[in-house]
């Protein structure tokens, strides 16, 4: 091989995983970023979870005590995972174990899933910390319960704007039930996922649009559900905000086509019983989206947001 030809194969083999560089392992016509995948029992089950359903790379989303174990199944299969810290906000030392995860390598923070305000002092550090060590921060927004007696999530999204202005150098990314009810203008109490026509002038709609620092995690029943009820008003909502959205699976089914347990068997998401959460997302994204705007949820948004260089 002449030396030439030897660098641009060299070069392009660096730069392109070779999973997606198979076409007939890249069913989205490309690579696709999970980056809401969270680290299984068994690291190997999040592999064969992307494989089943066509995700070539993930974030895996790690609590603290997590971190080595997340680690071990980047190093094993190099080019493929990058990982999150995930702590309790109120635990003594969160802080401390925040920064020392990342300064380890973990490129984001999240999911921070708890009963706490979002504008509350722990939340706050831990926007202090996002800022200033450059790595975002995933929340889950949830108020109405998946079951009885399930306390809410991050409360307080009616005045988050007031957050996203606190804190410019910090990039929120958006995820759950109510964050994606609130695309609509008028959000229901009595239920997790409206359906049917969204109202225009949704806070969330609005908050993309307003803010450069606040991105949506498309993931779960809940970012599935958002793009289904009203695809005239999806098609328009990916086009408005092609370079804030980014394509998450968080889905619990075993091999990415629906087996085992999908959807937490949540009663109230029974559309996605038997399916799996990442393709259904995907199949949506991909009739709704250009291929170009695809291109940007699926792999460049999460790329630039997480900073990832594999
Ligand atoms: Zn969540
Ligand atoms: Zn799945």
């Amino acid at each position: 091989m002449q030396r030439r030809t030897f660098l641009k194969t060299t070069l392009a083999a660096a730069a392109v995983p070779s999973l997606w560089s198979q076409p007939e392992s890249a069913p989205w016509g490309g690579p696709v970023l999970d980056t809401h995948l969270h680290l299984r029992r068994d690291p190997d089950a999040c592999f064969t979870h992307m494989q089943g359903c066509g995700v070539t790379n993930a974030v895996l989303l790690t609590r603290d005590v997590d971190q080595g174990k997340a680690k071990e199944e980047m190093e094993k299969r190099p080019g493929h995972f990058v990982r999150s810290v995930a702590a309790d906000p109120a635990q003594t030392g969160a802080p401390e174990v925040f920064r020392k995860a990342i300064s380890g390598g973990a490129i984001s923070i999240g999911e921070l899933k708890y009963h706490l305000a979002l504008d509350s002092a722990e939340m706050r550090r831990v926007y202090e910390i996002a800022a200033e060590m450059r790595v975002p921060v995933m929340m889950h927004i949830q108020n109405f319960p998946h079951f009885a007696g399930e306390l809410p999530y991050n409360t307080g999204y009616d005045q988050f704007d007031e957050v996203l202005r606190a804190y410019p150098k910090t990039n929120f990314i958006g995820h759950g039930d109510l964050f994606w009810a609130n695309i609509s203008a008028d959000v229901p109490t009595d239920r997790g996922y409206p359906s049917g026509p969204v109202k225009k002038g949704g806070l969330t709609d609005k908050w993309l649009s307003d803010y450069p620092n606040l991105y949506a995690d498309m993931s779960a029943n809940s970012g599935n559900n958002a793009l289904s009820r009203d695809p005239d008003f999806s098609h328009g909502f990916l086009m408005r905000h092609q370079d804030k959205l980014i394509f998450g699976s968080d889905c619990t089914c075993t091999d990415g086509k629906g087996a085992g347990v999908s959807q937490n068997n949540n009663p109230e998401a029974s559309w996605l019983a038997g399916k799996c959460v990442a393709r259904a997302t995907l199949e949506v994204s991909k009739q709704l989206a250009s291929p170009e705007i695809f291109r940007k949820i699926t792999w460049e948004n999460g790329i630039r947001l997480f900073r990832i260089q594999w």
